[in-house]
Order: structure tokens, then sequence, then C-alpha cells
């Protein structure tokens, strides 16, 4: 699945020796979910000025790029506590160096860092308000606004100040605040984006545990931590000296007015297989998916003197469902076979596109070739998690007619996608989204040149995800594929806008 980018991932750790080391680490993990930019901030004791401080380091580019010298670590990023973010940001902002994150600030509270994954749906509003009040911003990002609400907080105590910004949000924020004294995760009411806490060491010994943070469980695995459970929506969990003191916001109306809704598009594209995440392997959860994909929509039945279609899947977002698919159907009584029928180059960064070259064809052969002789002659079922523009299936499709397969069936994974998400993915707009320019999925299927297409239902999605994940007794948002927003949006906020 392509032209959906998660906006960030987010990571930190407390009472860690190396602690920008292990952010480091973390954020490496969690580069799938943004790649534009990224940052750390650690908290240390400078003898030198007889007070705490909070170094920082970021920038553009990946993060095996950006922390590229050792120095890095240990001359500028001291202290045994750090925050980290990765971050992909929408195409307005992208250039500009301000909004790459975490934030710092210093107020008469002392230092404070941030890194937010979400987006806030009050966003303009906040704005609006402050702006009237005459506050300078340094960013173009809804980011910011959490440091102003939280400086401007007529509260004597940090935490307080902090629980005094968090009810003014709205929307979905995951966060990890820095202070001087401690780290702070927090999720919002409807827990809209994933957090997990995680732990090094002994849990028991107080003193000598340190205690982290990751938007997803595969940031635990590579740093050696282990995951303890998820913050829970609506919890802000302060880790400090003392171990971690949890709490819930105060006075905050959105759980009971809106219910619980994580983003489901976590377990249909955005996370890594290998992450946990609302208490379930997202592997799990995705092979679930593609077994009911096989309920809603199988493999063509083929006569007996016909080879058997081959299935592949759109590599690597679509791996899992697809083994899940193709095991599903074989169980149904379906003849298919599991092959690797597309390569992904993952070397793809900007493609230079000569002039005169089809921008979007060349995009996608740089980044995905067929397998020659494999597909010659055979009936060819393609699954891909999700279509959206659909511009990158139909440069596909044309692909694997090309390599020599006499039929072309499509499966999609997720239902079709309606609508634009505004809590924190970057979709195209309403109208750019495919499944709303065509009347029906049969005229969809011939712009893209398939045999057939078919997807998963809504219904058929829900079942699988609730099924595979009983622990999540929690809803979840599904509004990219029902319009249905869980928390009331202003359809007409740009992406833009939304950065400002
Ligand atoms: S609209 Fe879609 S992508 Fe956005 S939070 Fe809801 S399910 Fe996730």
């Amino acid at each position: 699945m392509k032209h959906i980018n998660d906006h960030c991932g987010i990571f930190g750790i407390f009472n860690a020796p190396n602690a920008a080391r292990l952010t480091y680490y973390g954020l490496h993990a969690l580069q799938h979910r943004g790649q534009e930019s990224c940052g750390i901030v650690t908290s240390t004791y400078d003898e030198s000025k007889q007070h705490r401080v909070m170094p920082m380091h970021k920038d553009f580019g990946l993060v095996l790029d950006v922390f590229n010298a050792s120095e890095i670590f240990e001359r500028k990023l001291l202290g045994d506590a750090a925050i980290g973010h990765d971050r992909y940001s929408t195409s307005g902002s992208s250039n500009n160096r301000a909004n790459i994150q975490p934030f710092r600030v210093h107020y008469r509270n002392g230092n404070l860092a941030l890194g937010h994954n979400g987006n806030l749906s009050n966003a303009r509003e906040l704005r609006h308000a402050f702006s009237e009040r005459g506050t300078l911003f340094q960013t173009t990002s809804d980011s910011e606004l959490i440091l102003h609400l939280i400086a401007q907080s007529r509260r004597r105590k940090q935490i307080d100040q902090i629980n005094d910004a968090l009810n003014q949000l709205e929307g979905a924020f995951s966060l990890v605040i820095l202070t001087d004294e401690s780290l702070i995760a927090v999720r919002d009411p409807n827990g809209f984006r994933p957090l997990a806490l995680g732990y090094l060491g002994d849990p028991g010994q107080n003193g000598k545990t340190a205690y982290c943070v990751a938007s997803e469980t595969c940031a635990f695995d590579l740093i050696g931590a282990t995951y303890l459970r998820d913050i829970e929506p609506g919890e802000i969990l302060v880790i400090d000296r003392k171990g971690c003191t949890t709490g819930h916001f105060t006075s905050y109306p959105l759980p009971q007015r809106h219910g619980i809704s994580q983003c489901i598009f976590e377990y249909v594209y955005f996370s890594r297989p290998d992450s946990k995440i609302y208490g379930e392997m997202v592997d799990k959860v995705r092979r679930k998916i593609g077994k009911q994909l096989a309920h809603d929509a199988p493999v063509p039945r083929v006569p007996p003197e016909e080879k058997a279609p081959i299935v592949f899947s759109v590599p690597d977002s679509s791996n899992t469902a697809t083994l899940g698919y193709v095991t599903e159907c074989q169980k149904l009584g379906y003849r298919c076979r599991y092959e690797i029928g597309l390569i992904r180059n993952h070397y793809v960064g900007r493609t230079f596109i000569a002039p005169g070259q089809n921008q979007r064809e060349m995009h996608v052969r740089c980044k995905f070739n067929t397998v020659e002789g494999l597909l010659k002659d055979r009936i060819a079922v393609i699954v891909d998690d999700s279509i959206v523009r659909g511009t990158t299936a139909r440069q596909l499709v044309k692909m694997v007619r090309k390599a020599g397969a006499k039929e072309v069936h499509f499966r999609v994974a997720s239902p079709p996608v309606i609508s634009p998400c505004f809590y924190g993915m970057d979709f195209p707009s309403h109208d750019e989204l495919i499944a709303n320019q065509f009347e029906s999925i049969e005229a969809m299927g011939r712009w893209l040149g398939v045999d057939s297409l078919d997807y998963l239902t809504v219904d058929g999605l829900m079942t699988a995800v609730r099924t595979a994940n009983e622990n999540s007794q929690l809803g979840y948002c599904n509004a990219c594929f029902t319009a249905n927003y869980p928390v009331p949006v202003e359809m007409d906020m740009t992406k833009e806008e939304n950065e400002w």
C-alpha cells in the first residue's frame, strides 16, 4: 500500500546510563513510521552551569544518517534520560527545519521537551486563541501548541500544568515528555495511536530499573527491553527516580462522549508485524485479516486441468495478510499456491525521474519488479493491504500482465478507503481517493486493468481484529473506511492548515 504515511514514531527512556544510544536504536526500529527527520533530546546535569540542561541533536534524514558520529553520543547527548522522534511531515512543511521534533523549551519550571505522534483535531481553534493573545510560534506544527498550553497554565506544579494542557486537547496524541526530573508518557483518551511501556533491568528494584516507552514494541526488542503493558487511553504515566506513577487526566469529558477508538489502520498497514500494539501481535491480527479476506473474497475457482492460481503479496506490508489468505483459501478448498511474484527494492528514496518519463510508472518500477518466468501463462492473484490512490496498483497490474500472466485478480485486505484521516495519518484528500472516483468496484477494477477486484468488508475487518485480539475490550476507529469519525473533525481543514 502506498501514499499513506504515518506522521511519526516516538521513544523515551529513563534511568539508563546510555539513554541516547538506546533511544537511537529505538528510533531506528521505528523508522518505518517516519523517514523525513528525526531527533533526540537528553536530560543531564551540567557541572559548569550548575543546573540541568537538555542537549539536543536533530536533522532531516534517517536515524542512521543523522546520528552518524560517536561524538554525538559521547560528548553531546549525555544523561540517563532521553526522548526521540521519527517524523514524516506533510508536503507543506517538509522543508521547515523548525518542525523537526522533539521540541525543547525552557520556561519558568525548567526544561521541557516533547515528542508527539498524532494530530490535534482542535488545532485550528487553539492556534486562533493563542494568536489572539499575541503568542509567537516558532514552528508550523500542532505539537507546539501543547508546549504553549503547558507554559501558559496558571497552575504552579509542573504535573498540574501538563494535566491542564492535556485537558484542552482533542484528537490524537501519544506523547513523550521529558522534564528535568521525569519522563512522562501520555496517550489520548481515545487511544488513537499506540504507546507501550517496557523496562530494562529488574522491575522490582527501584533505582535500578530503566523504563522505556515506544510507539511499537519492536523498539523494545532491539534494545533488549521487556514489554510490560500498553499506556492506557487517557493515561498519564510519570516515570521518575522513585519508579512509575500512573493516573488519568482529570475531568476529561472525551472518553464518555466518544469512547475508545484505537486506529485500526495500525493493524492493517502501519505497524510492523513483529510489534505488539493494543495488547496483541500485529502478525497475529494481520494473518487473521488475511484469513477473513479468504472468506469475503477467495481466489477464483479454476477447473482441474488449469494450473493452480499463484497468489503473491505487494511487499512488504501485505506479506503477512497474504500468508493468512492463502492458507485459508486452501482450507476452504480453493486451489492456489503462495509465491513471491514481486520483489521490492528497499533502497528507493526520492527517485530522480528524467524529463519525459512517466513519474508514477518510473517510481513504481524503481520500487518493484516481477519475477520472470514465474507468472508466464498463470492466473495471478495480487494481495495488497489497501488501495488509496490506485496509481501504484494500476502500474503493478500492468507489470504483472507484461510478465505473462494470463489473468490478473486483485484482492485487498481492507475495505475501500473512502475518507481522509484527521488523527495523524497523511492521507490524500477525499477526491483523490480512488474509491470515490468510481460508481462501483467493478468500474474501479476495469480502470486498474484486472479481471476481478474484491475487498474485505468493514464487518469482516472488525470481526478479524476483534477475534484475533481477544485481550482488547476497547473500540477502534475505522473512519477512513466508514467516514464515521469518533471525534468531531473540521472536514474543511487541509493537511497544510493542520500543520499551519
Ligand atoms: S481515520 Fe483511519 S487511519 Fe485515521 S485513525 Fe481512524 S482508522 Fe486510523
